[in-house]
């Protein structure tokens, strides 16, 4: 029989983890498999920790890796990743909002052969306002980058024994998962949900935390937006060549008039912004690359009853 691991990141969620598991097992035991659900505390200050502990201690099929501190959701499912032994792996948020009543809809199309197979959720009970700021940021982010991302397909999805180690073959430190499963190929089946309010806790998603989650997507993947520095600035050169240009003859023609003085101002006030711009986006990319030659893992292990295999 294959084995089946769900792969659960949580933080602070001390509320959702028995009712979580309770679930799980529910539609779990409806299917032929053998299944492990690896519970990963991402560094939790709340009970969450000892939740999981006192599961484990009841079911052989909890394991659970506990990281030193919080190191993010990404890194989370990572190390799961890399301590699951099964034939596919389901990654599943611990608030309940992944509906573990699509496990069989996902084993279907991992059983019809496809490697990655995602839950797509619909925006109902968002606010509209937010909405339209993913629709809106999706539409950029598909202009600018190199893979595809799509609006509502999240980390909630299976991956095949194959799709699972191309995504730990992937050592950068920076992580945007959305890319990495976009950029790792292989063949993907879309099945849809509604979307489900989380119940208990409170989201880890701040207003901030979203937008840098955005630059993230955006720098990751590509060197777009350092071309587009480079055209802008040309651009600015061109234009501002003109305008030279156009003033001197002028000069040349009527003598000087009144002292430019808006003009002058606007124009330095323009330039400095594009090179303010320019100078960002090239920070980004440094910074990264700073980032990547440290060579830090992605995260460390405080305790685990997950078998030890080799660290990232
Ligand atoms: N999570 C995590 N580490 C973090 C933040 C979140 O492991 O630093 C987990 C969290 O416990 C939950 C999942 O990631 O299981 C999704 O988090 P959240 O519900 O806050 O995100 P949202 O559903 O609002 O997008
Ligand atoms: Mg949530």
């Amino acid at each position: 029989m294959k084995l089946i691991s769900i792969v659960v990141p949580a933080y602070n969620e001390e509320a959702n983890i028995l009712s979580m598991y309770e679930k799980l097992v529910q539609e779990l035991h409806l299917l032929p498999y053998r299944y492990e659900i690896m519970f990963i505390n991402d560094g939790s200050s709340d009970g969450t920790l000892l939740e999981i502990l006192k599961l484990a201690e009841r079911h052989p099929d909890v394991k659970y890796i506990s990281l030193t501190r919080n190191f993010g959701k990404e890194s989370a499912i990572l190390a799961g990743l890399h301590r699951i032994q099964g034939d596919a792996a389901i990654l599943m948020d611990s608030d309940l909002q992944h509906p573990p009543e699509l496990i069989g809809q996902l084993i279907e199309g991992f059983e019809e052969g496809f490697h990655q197979v995602v839950a797509k959720r619909s925006r109902t009970g968002d606010s509209k306002f937010r909405s339209f700021l993913s629709s809106f940021y999706y539409k950029i982010v598909n202009a600018v980058t190199d893979v595809d991302f799509v609006d509502g397909e999240g980390d909630f999805r299976l991956l095949s024994r194959k799709a699972i180690n191309s995504i730990l073959q992937l050592s950068e430190s920076n992580r945007f998962s959305k890319g990495l499963y976009s950029w790792i190929g292989l063949s993907k089946k879309i099945i849809s949900y509604e979307n489900v309010q989380r119940v208990k806790g409170t989201s880890k998603w701040s207003f901030w935390s979203l937008v840098n989650y955005g630059i993230d997507g955006i720098i990751s993947f590509n060197l777009k937006p350092l071309r587009v520095c480079f055209y802008t600035g040309f651009l600015v050169l061109f234009l501002s060549l003109i305008y030279i240009a156009v003033t001197l003859y002028e000069i040349l023609k009527e003598g000087v008039g009144a002292p430019g003085y808006f003009t002058t101002i606007t124009a330095i006030l323009f330039l400095g912004g594009i090179q303010l711009i320019s100078l960002g986006v090239i920070g980004e990319y440094v910074g990264r690359i700073y980032n990547e030659t440290k060579r830090r893992p992605n995260f460390l292990i405080d305790i685990s009853n997950a078998d030890d295999y080799d660290e990232s």
